[in-house]
């Protein structure tokens, strides 16, 4: 077995395989994470992190609350879990070091919130993640993204896209001075507002039986929720990364286009996604008036969720 140790941490068992079907190494995911520390680590610093984590014989899970036996210099924040109805201490991945000690642990995936640790109140984005339906190419995403960069346009907002790694794409703007509702109700209006500049191609139904085919504009991962940050690898075959792309690159990319392996020759020593975010912007006010009067598509889902089970009681034997 082949070990390591970078920044005084040690790396074990780096040419094994790092899950199954993932037909790469435990040396792979540590070498990219390792070539990426200098621009994964701004994207993370400060911020309570959630990494998803895989092994040999295991499903792959999601972790927010630091894994046990943790040296004393990782830094973590206690954060509330309403899901786990208990306190967590997630992880805030300041360094490289972290970076690799969480490497370690297989951790592949990492995802954190749109805000930094004791900031909450002050989003630093917003995100409209688009889902392409069952089975579609992903040139029907492509075309959804435009249509979101036209919103953004109309509104007068620049934003930046990059793959998800997964299936689909991030489209994300970056922002200041906007209080978490209004940048919630703003990410809600620029999906509208994109579905309606297409309403065969896009949609913002949150039920997945009401998108016919559709591109799926999610405007709920503004806020608490979290998004994969750029250049970190997807629990997939090869390991793919979230990439960056220009807008006039889009049509041309896919999402296995860069991974792990191939990521230092595709993406080089640059910082793209650094270089494609445009700088932080206010949200127009009528934008996120509009918001206001969009309902959550959550809360909207599971009301109309029980309406139709009641429909269904009503009419035995339909
Ligand atoms: P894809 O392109 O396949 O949609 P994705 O990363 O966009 O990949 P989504 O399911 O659309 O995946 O979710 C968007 C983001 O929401 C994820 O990147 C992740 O940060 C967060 N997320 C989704 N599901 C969970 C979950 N179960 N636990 C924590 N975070 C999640
Ligand atoms: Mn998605």
């Amino acid at each position: 077995m082949v070990h390591d140790e970078r920044d005084g941490v040690r790396l074990t068992s780096l040419d094994a395989p790092l899950g199954d079907g993932l037909e790469v190494t435990k040396g792979d995911l540590v070498d990219h994470l390792d070539a990426f520390a200098d621009r994964l680590v701004p994207q993370l610093a400060g911020r309570p992190l959630s990494v998803k984590r895989v092994r040999p014989g295991q499903e792959p899970f999601m972790q927010r609350n630091v894994a046990k036996g943790a040296p004393e210099w990782v830094r973590t924040v206690p954060v509330w879990s309403f899901g786990a109805h208990r306190e967590v201490h997630q992880v805030l991945c300041d360094d490289r070091r972290t970076l690799l000690w969480l490497a370690n642990q297989r951790a592949v995936e990492f995802h954190v919130p749109f805000f930094v640790a004791g900031a909450e109140a002050e989003p630093t984005g917003i995100v409209l993640d688009l889902d392409p339906p069952e089975g579609a190419d992903f040139g029907v995403v492509v075309q959804a993204a435009e249509l979101v960069r036209r919103a953004l346009a109309d509104a007068g907002l620049a934003g930046a896209v990059k793959t998800s790694g997964s299936k689909g794409v991030h489209v994300v703007v970056p922002v200041r001075g906007v209080p978490p509702e209004d940048a919630a109700a703003a990410t809600r209006a620029l999906a509208a507002r994109a579905a309606a500049l297409d309403p065969d191609l896009a949609t913002t139904a949150y039920i997945r039986e009401d998108r016919h085919g559709r591109v799926f504009l999610d405007s709920t991962r503004s806020g608490s929720s979290t998004i994969v940050a750029a250049y970190s690898p997807r629990i997939r075959p090869g390991l793919p990364v979230s990439a960056p792309v220009a807008w006039e690159d889009l049509p041309a990319a896919r999402p296995g286009d860069v991974t792990v392996r191939t990521a230092p020759e595709r993406l080089g020593d640059g910082d793209p996604w650094r270089a494609l975010l445009p700088d932080p912007q206010e949200l127009p006010a009528d934008l996120v008036a509009e918001g206001h009067t969009i309902p959550v598509a959550r809360v909207q889902a599971m009301h109309e969720g029980r309406r139709r089970a009641r429909a269904r009681r009503a009419e035995p034997g339909d």
